[in-house]
Formats: C-alpha cells, sequence, structure tokens
C-alpha cells in the first residue's frame, strides 16, 4: 500500500496531461482497498479507479483520490489438456497485470484466444470496461467471469460473462454501473487447439507478406505478430505521440441509415452488425471532414489514423477535449451523426 498526496497524473495517463490528484493510493490487496474505503468513503464524483490510464483524458484535476490497483498475479485454474474431449483452458488474471505482457504469457503457454488482442495498452482489470476489441475479436470472446469489489458493501462477487453486459465498448461497468464496482480479476476461457480468428480482412494479407502461405493455418504466435506488425504501422505509439487510441467509437446505426449513407457517399464503410444495425467507419466521417494530421495548438489529429487525438507536447486536457468537441460538431453537420467518446473525460462534459 502507498499513499501520495498531491500527486501528479502525467505519468500515469497515455496522453500525458499533467493533471493531479488529491491523492493517489496504490493498493497491492483487496484487504488494503477494503480498509481504505472503509475510512475514507469513494464518491465517483470525487473519487477515480485507474488502470493504465490508456482510455482516460484528464480535463481537470481529480479533488479526491486516485485508486491505483497493483493486484497481481496470473495462473492456470484448470488444463484439460490430456483430455481428448475438452482442450479449454481457464485461466485467472488479477487487475493489475499488463495486459500485452499477459497476452505474451498466453502464447508461452500455447494457449490460443488473446492473439489478435496482442499490443492493447492498458491493465487486465480495465478490459471488461469496454469490453476491449480489435482485428476480429472481442473480450467477450474468451470472457468466461470477473470478480468485482462491491465498491459500497465491501463484498467480493463474481459476475458471469452475461452479467457484464458486454457490447460494442462497453458494459454495465462503463454504463448504468459506472462507479458501483472495481474489478479485482478476469477469469478467460482459452483453447489449447487452434482457434484462429482472420476474419479481418487484413490480416490475411499481414500473414501473407510475412511469408506465411495462403493456405496455412497460422499458429496464435504468428497471428500475433501480425497483428502487432499491423498496429506499430498504423496507431501512433503513445511512447512518442501521446494518445488514448481511437477517441470516438464507431457508431452504430439502423440499416436504413446506413444504406441511406452508403447511397449518399459509396466509399464510406459499412460494416453489418445484426439483422438489425450496421456499424459506420467514425474514421473515414472524421478523415472527409478534413481533420486527418490537423493541429490546434498543442492538440492534434494523427496523421496516421483520423481517430486517434495526439498531446504534440504540454497540451491541457481541456486542449484536446476542444479539439475533439469541434470535430464532433463537424461531423453532426455534415453527418448527421451523433459520435460517442471512447475514453473517460475526467472533469467534464463531452
Ligand atoms: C495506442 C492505443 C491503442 C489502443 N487500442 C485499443 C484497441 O485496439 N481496442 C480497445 O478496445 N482499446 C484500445 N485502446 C484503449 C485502451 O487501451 C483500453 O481501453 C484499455 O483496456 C484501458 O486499460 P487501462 O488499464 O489503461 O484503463 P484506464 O484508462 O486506466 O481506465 C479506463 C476506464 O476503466 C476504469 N477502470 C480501470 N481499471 C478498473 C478496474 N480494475 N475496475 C473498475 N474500473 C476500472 C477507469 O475508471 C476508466 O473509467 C487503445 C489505447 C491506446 C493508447
Amino acid at each position: 500500500m502507498k499513499r501520495t498526496a498531491n500527486a501528479s497524473l502525467k505519468h500515469l495517463n497515455s496522453f500525458a496531461v499533467d493533471a493531479t490528484a488529491g491523492q493517489l493510493f496504490e493498493f497491492r490487496s483487496t484487504g488494503e482497498l477494503d480498509k481504505f474505503i472503509q475510512e475514507h468513503g469513494f464518491d465517483p464524483n470525487r473519487d477515480l479507479i485507474l488502470g493504465g490510464g490508456s482510455n482516460i483524458l484528464f480535463a481537470d484535476d481529480v479533488e479526491g483520490t486516485v485508486l491505483v490497483n497493483r493486484l497481481m498475479g496470473k495462473s492456470i485454474v484448470n488444463d484439460c489438456h490430456d483430455s481428448s474431449t475438452d482442450t479449454e483452458v481457464l485461466i485467472d488474471v488479477h487487475a493489475g497485470e499488463v495486459w500485452h505482457t499477459l497476452v505474451m504469457w498466453t502464447l508461452d503457454q500455447g494457449l490460443y484466444g488473446l492473439e489478435n488482442l496482442s499490443l492493447i495498452p492498458g491493465l487486465a482489470g480495465a478490459a471488461p470496461m469496454q469490453n476491449i476489441g480489435a482485428y476480429g475479436v472481442e473480450l467477450s470472446d474468451v470472457l468466461d467471469s470477473v470478480e468485482v469489489f462491491e465498491i459500497e458493501s465491501g463484498a467480493i462477487r463474481e459476475l458471469s460473462l452475461p452479467d457484464c453486459r458486454l457490447s460494442y465498448r462497453d458494459s454495465r461497468f462503463k454504463s448504468v454501473d459506472a462507479g458501483k464496482y472495481l474489478i479485482t480479476r478476469v477469469r478467460l476461457r482459452l483453447n489449447r487447439v487452434p482457434r484462429t480468428n482472420l476474419n479481418y480482412s487484413g490480416l490475411r494479407d499481414e500473414l501473407t507478406a510475412m511469408g506465411i502461405a495462403h493456405d496455412a493455418l497460422p499458429t496464435a504466435v504468428q497471428v500475433s505478430n501480425a497483428v502487432i506488425r499491423l498496429r506499430q504501422r498504423k496507431l501512433p505509439d503513445p511512447e512518442i505521440q501521446p494518445n488514448a487510441g481511437s477517441f470516438f467509437k464507431n457508431p452504430i446505426v439502423s440499416h436504413s441509415k446506413a444504406t441511406e449513407m452508403a447511397q449518399e457517399y459509396p466509399l464510406i464503410p459499412v460494416y453489418t452488425l445484426s439483422d438489425k444495425q450496421s456499424k459506420l467507419s467514425a474514421a473515414w466521417m472524421i478523415e472527409h471532414c478534413g481533420w486527418k494530421g490537423h493541429s490546434m495548438g498543442r492538440a492534434a489529429v494523427s496523421s496516421q489514423h483520423a481517430l486517434v487525438l495526439i498531446n504534440r507536447g504540454g497540451a491541457s486536457g481541456k486542449e484536446i477535449l476542444e479539439l475533439a468537441r469541434l470535430i464532433h460538431k463537424s461531423v453532426f453537420d455534415r453527418f448527421g451523426i451523433d459520435l460517442q467518446t471512447e475514453p473517460l473525460i475526467v472533469g467534464a462534459d463531452v
């Protein structure tokens, strides 16, 4: 357990925004967390739960306490390695484990399931928050259950996959129950036999570029390497250009709205989600409005990816948010689409 008063958050958020917290409380066990909450309480309007800070924009300081999760440990719960009927493997991961390190560890164990989610920044405990997803796979494809600390009662509860209500970049933890639970552990359902997902079209092309024959079934390590190559090429590195990944979600619209958009803008990428809904490319709309690569003072839109806002050096959260608001307005004026932000905005309404 570690407490720091008036702490800088600059190195605890991938936007590198220089906000401060009234107090930083780092806990290594649920016992330490429970004791702290009993003594100080937790008010979501004043206090904040923080993981790796890669999906957050500090538009203001945090008046109260920032709870930094350092719950470490990962283990294989059951391994049906020797069984001919069951090849599934359950693994438990404590919330403070770094997501990408976890992915690499599962590959070392010969497990399939997380390879498409390689190189996503942040900690395991935040993964259910927005049902992290990339390259055709979402956490919901591999999540078994989540252990949470209920802040009001101090009780530890187990929530099944359906209980978590995961959807595209959303969950009950991010929406209706925001601030109610601290996720302490996730249980994942992985596999010893290939469960390769190459639905994302660019992935097969990348594997081919790596010399893997078009008709070959790639290993999990090969898929992971392809994802890493794609991500390193397409996304700005937060260590060099501080950012929080995609700033806006891809809007989900009815089929009739998607058809209307496709008729007016034949080049807009449209993905069918279900028999009722389609997803539109927010990046395409933002680029179409002329924002890609555009700078506004110390904030900018990445020239590599129109969905990524970057801190060019010393930008405040308010400056980045101001740019986001202008992008939101121009997309709305042009396409009638109300873009939703992906990161948590602290200290301001969007
Ligand atoms: C370069 C880059 C690329 C990215 N690519 C992707 C991508 O491909 N797909 C994707 O889905 N995301 C992506 N992201 C976003 C981000 O990495 C994920 O959302 C990640 O899961 C956030 O983890 P974190 O630990 O940094 O969370 P934080 O930013 O610390 O927190 C995010 C939210 O979760 C809450 N939270 C954190 N930990 C807990 C906990 N233990 N219990 C309860 N609440 C908690 C926080 O209060 C906050 O509301 C990207 C970000 C960057 C910078």
